[in-house]
């Protein structure tokens, strides 16, 4: 292996590209150690019904709390963590999480749906969604509370065996979310063979909606294509109240961004998702 002699090599190739793979070397290393040390963690983002305000799931979003860099986003270390394939152990240790908090939010009155995110790498492994099931059944958390958000990348391209894994997980009463909406090729007729409940427009169709006519007419559209095909429309990345307002006029089902919680530590969500209740019950009366 290249490891170690990355290093003070007297070859001409540039600094830039010695000084990358001596980066890319120590992430590498950094990041075989930090399951073991017990690095990551999971923060929660809540999503909200547009008609009614109140919360509907929260989706699951990794952190790596790096012992010199601090807290580091998925951007950068998905990458290497698909490549070398450590992946597999991450996201089994994520859904080890989310099995267990599911659980642990039941034991104290929080039924929501926990939405868990899975890499191309993850689920072409065959025991990923026998995995999937065990931790449901280990931590005693029931399945209709798991949301499996799939890209729509990867989508489009797994095989007949993930296919049939999938609708399996869904007949045990999991939903199945097409995540990044708009940011692949998407074969409308394969999405319409797919077990899937829910489709999350991505931030980049959500961004222009409240300043441009064209991109508010596609998100319009693209609300409806969701609906025709029998989903539910969630919108990802929505910051500000004037996207919340065109987002509700065309008919989008739920939302999620900064404009109404960013991630957040699990306390922090107890309380936010206690509290956004109460606010739902009391509006009702
Ligand atoms: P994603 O699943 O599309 O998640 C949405 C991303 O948008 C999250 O970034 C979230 O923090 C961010 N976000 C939420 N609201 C807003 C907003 O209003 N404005 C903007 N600009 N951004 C917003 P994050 O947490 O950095 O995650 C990035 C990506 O990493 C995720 O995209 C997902 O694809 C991947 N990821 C996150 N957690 C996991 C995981 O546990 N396993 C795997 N395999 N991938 C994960
Ligand atoms: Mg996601
Ligand atoms: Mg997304
Ligand atoms: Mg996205």
């Amino acid at each position: 292996h290249a490891k170690g002699n990355g290093r003070g090599r007297a070859e001409p190739f540039s600094v830039e590209l010695a000084a990358r793979i001596a980066e890319r070397t120590t992430l590498e290393g950094d990041l075989r150690e930090a399951i073991d040390r017990d690095e990551f963690a999971l923060v929660f983002q809540p999503q909200i019904s547009i008609e009614q305000g109140r919360v509907v799931g929260a989706e699951a979003l990794l952190r790596w709390r790096h012992p010199r860099e601090g807290l580091r986003l998925p951007l950068t270390f998905l990458d290497c963590a698909e490549e070398t394939g450590m992946i597999v152990d991450i996201g089994d240790w994520v859904v080890e999480s989310v099995a267990a908090t599911i659980a642990r939010w039941g034991r104290i009155g929080i039924e929501q749906r926990l939405a868990v995110n899975v890499s191309p790498r993850q689920i072409d492994h065959a025991d990923f969604f026998h995995g999937l099931r065990a931790a449901l059944r280990r931590a005693s958390a029931p399945a209709h509370l798991l949301e499996l958000e799939i890209s729509e990348t990867l989508a489009m391209q797994c095989s007949d065996a993930v296919l049939a894994a999938i609708e399996q997980l869904r007949a045990d009463g999991a939903t199945i979310a097409i995540d990044d909406f708009g940011t692949g090729y998407s074969n409308l007729s394969r999405l319409r063979a797919l077990p899937i409940d829910r489709i999350k427009l991505d931030r980049s169709l959500v961004a222009h909606v409240a300043d441009d006519t064209a991109a508010r007419t596609i998100a319009q559209a693209v609300v409806g294509v969701i609906h025709a095909l029998g989903c539910e429309a969630v919108a990802e990345g929505v910051e500000t109240p004037a996207q919340v307002e065109i987002l509700r006029i065309i008919g989008c089902d739920v939302m999620q961004g900064y404009a109404i919680a960013a991630p957040m530590e699990e306390s922090a969500f107890v309380s936010w998702s206690r509290g956004s209740v109460r606010r739902a019950v009391g509006d009702a009366r």
